[in-house]
């Protein structure tokens, strides 16, 4: 539809421009500087990834952006203003924050994240769907991506400030859904600009949880991927800055295939001192083995389960494949 791409561009040009403006607005607020600098973002960083801030003031970008021209239509397609109650003028939307801009592969900034600079809430927010912006179809730090690397690795992580972390440290292969539970769509991306996936989450129980949902979503698009988890409570922007970047590579190093990183976590709610715990234990890890695919994997893991618990390979086998001596 024609109209839709004039809008999508209009949309992408008023992105471009509130960028700048709030890039500008960065550079003139040293607090905001600040608060990157304690956050150990220097101004190459803040340049790599267009870091702004967003003025303290109800409409300071809405009428910068009227003045340049842009209809109040335009702008509010844009997800940048939302009409005042009474259908009396416009607010910004982005007030107060640190400015992520989103950008694709195509260096079109496509939507914001905005961060609060004390402890206020909500903490991010995020660029509503457009109709040039599908959080779901987009990862945070894909249009820098390899850039400056041939490296084949992904690593997905949760957060804005993990992808920029990292890469001001050399992890430059790190991506983050956007302030959304992650998509199919997504697994689809990071499959198609990755070959060997690592997935490190918070360390914290929302983390782990949403790291075993993005494994189960990775399986579905055949990918297996491999599990870092940091210490309690850390992130890896947390820990990047205070272990570095060797200390984050024997992370990666020690990372678990999926499996390990699962059976680990089943581990935890069983004593298996305890007869009956044992027992469940093994049938819990049983139905996990009967989800993999491959008969050689399932050995693996059946021996290892075996190990572990001490009951024989044939019995968790039986478990497994469902075939039990019963009476006719
Ligand atoms: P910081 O280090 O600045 O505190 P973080 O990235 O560690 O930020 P988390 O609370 O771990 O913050 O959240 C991870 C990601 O989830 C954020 O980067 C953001 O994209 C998204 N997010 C967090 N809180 C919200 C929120 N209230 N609304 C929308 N998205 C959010
Ligand atoms: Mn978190
Ligand atoms: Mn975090
Ligand atoms: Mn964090």
């Amino acid at each position: 539809n024609f109209n839709d791409k004039e809008d999508k561009s209009e949309i992408y040009e008023i992105n471009k421009v509130s960028a700048r403006y709030f890039r500008d607005n960065l550079y003139k607020n040293s607090f905001a500087l600040e608060y990157l600098r304690k956050r150990n973002i220097n101004a190459k960083t803040i340049r790599q990834f267009g870091l702004g801030f967003s003025l303290n003031s109800w409409d300071n970008l809405y009428r910068y952006l009227s003045q340049k021209g842009y209809s109040d239509n335009a702008i509010e397609k844009a997800g940048l203003i939302g009409k005042k109650s009474g259908n009396n003028g416009y607010y910004d939307k982005f007030r107060n924050r640190i400015i992520f801009p989103i950008i694709d592969t195509k260096s079109r900034v496509i939507g914001f994240g905005g961060r609060v600079l004390d402890d206020s809430h909500p903490k991010y927010l995020n660029s509503q769907d457009t109709i040039a912006f599908n959080k779901g179809n987009h990862l945070y730090g894909l249009n820098l991506l390899n850039k400056h690397s041939n490296r084949k690795r992904i690593l997905l992580v949760e957060g804005y400030m993990d992808v920029i972390s990292l890469y001001a440290k050399g992890i430059n292969y790190s991506v983050a859904s956007l302030g959304t539970a992650l998509t199919d769509r997504q697994c689809k991306l990071i499959k198609r600009y990755g070959e060997e996936v690592y997935i490190c989450y918070d360390s914290d129980l929302a983390g782990i949880n949403a790291a075993l949902r993005a494994i189960d979503l990775m399986l579905k698009v055949d990918v297996n991927p491999r599990i870092i988890s940091l210490p309690k409570g850390m992130d890896p922007d947390d820990y990047i800055n205070q272990k570095g970047l060797i200390e984050f590579e024997k992370q990666l190093n020690n990372s678990l295939n999926y499996m390990d990183f699962k059976i680990n976590i089943i581990r935890e709610k069983y004593d298996l001192e305890k007869l009956e715990e044992k027992v469940n234990f093994t049938k819990e890890i049983a139905n996990l083995i009967k989800g993999l695919k491959s008969p050689i994997e399932q050995d693996v893991y059946i021996d290892k389960i075996s190990d572990k618990t001490g009951i024989s390979k044939e019995a968790i086998e039986k478990e497994i494949r469902g075939k039990f001596y019963k009476k006719k």
